[in-house]
């Protein structure tokens, strides 16, 4: 296999429903539906060589974690505590989708429990129907069981959160509009948030892919305000994701219902 693969196996020993994240602390009514998705993943280096490793992980940043000693990463959550699967299957906005695309773009094979309880491998040649489906149809399909991910090489990229004050958010947002308009630089990703509270703060989360260039001209619109913070700086994508992880409150994914 000529390109870089990281196959991720997600093993479910888990109680019904299926449910493809262990963070407890931001999904309100989680411990109910408590599962332990057992996520091992091995790396194959092209033709040349294999690295094998099994690890408990519930969440990109162990994946990325792991893919950064050889200098890779992969098109998942951008924030630590984000469940694997949920997002896979539902797309995958991430970091990488200016030269990517979807996460789920950047799957190559799925091993899937089908009703009938078959189990079967999918991919572009393989029930390839169904390939096309899982790639952002999300649930219902069957119960995916391993994940297949093409991987990135990015050693590093310049990140960080730069935030403002609630004077420039009219700067802040004629630089997303002029950003938005032109991404003529497709190693950038941005998440531009508006924080309201006693004051309103506007922060944005830059990415910039590279080891080599801190202040990009594309960025220079946002880099230009002047900042309250700014962790912009080079690091790992699992440096990043356990930074933004955070930044992850109680209550986050879905207010919990009512105690029954
Ligand atoms: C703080 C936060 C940050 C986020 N950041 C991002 C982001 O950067 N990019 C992005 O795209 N999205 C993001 N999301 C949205 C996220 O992708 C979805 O919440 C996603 O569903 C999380 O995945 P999960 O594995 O926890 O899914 P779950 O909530 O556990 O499940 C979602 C659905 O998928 C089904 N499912 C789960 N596992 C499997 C499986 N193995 N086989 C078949 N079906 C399965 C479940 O039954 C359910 O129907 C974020 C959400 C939060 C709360």
């Amino acid at each position: 296999m000529g390109a870089l693969l990281a196959l991720m196996s997600l093993h479910m020993a888990a109680e019904l429903p299926i449910d493809g994240s262990e963070k407890t602390e931001y999904r309100g009514n989680a411990k109910k539906y408590q599962s332990r998705t057992l996520l091992a993943f091995r790396l194959e280096l092209g033709n040349v060589s294999q690295v094998n490793c099994d690890a408990l992980s519930f969440s990109p940043s162990d994946v990325y974690e792991y893919l950064q000693k050889f200098g890779l990463t992969a098109a998942g959550g951008r924030l630590g505590p984000v469940g694997v699967p949920g997002l896979l299957l539902a797309g995958g906005i991430n970091f990488y989708g200016n030269q990517v695309s979807f996460g789920c773009d950047t799957v190559v094979n799925y091993e899937i429990v089908l009703a009938d309880s078959s189990i079967v491998e999918v991919n572009k040649t393989s029930y390839s129907d169904l390939f096309w489906a899982l790639k952002g149809g999300s649930s219902n399909f069957g119960i995916v069981t391993r994940f297949d991910l093409q991987t990135i090489k990015s050693p590093k990229a310049c990140a960080g959160a730069h935030t403002l004050s609630s004077k420039y958010i009219n700067e802040f947002l004629a630089a997303a509009a002029t950003y938005a308009s032109d991404i003529y630089d497709p190693k950038t990703h941005i998440v531009p948030t508006l924080t309201a509270g006693e004051t309103t703060l506007t922060t944005m989360i830059l990415l910039y892919d590279g080891d080599s260039i801190s202040y990009p001209d594309i960025f220079k619109p946002f880099t230009d305000i002047p900042a309250i913070s700014s962790t912009f700086d080079f690091k790992t994508v699992a440096e990043f994701t356990a930074e933004t992880g955070a930044m992850v409150i109680d209550g986050i994914k879905y207010n919990p219902p009512e105690a029954h």
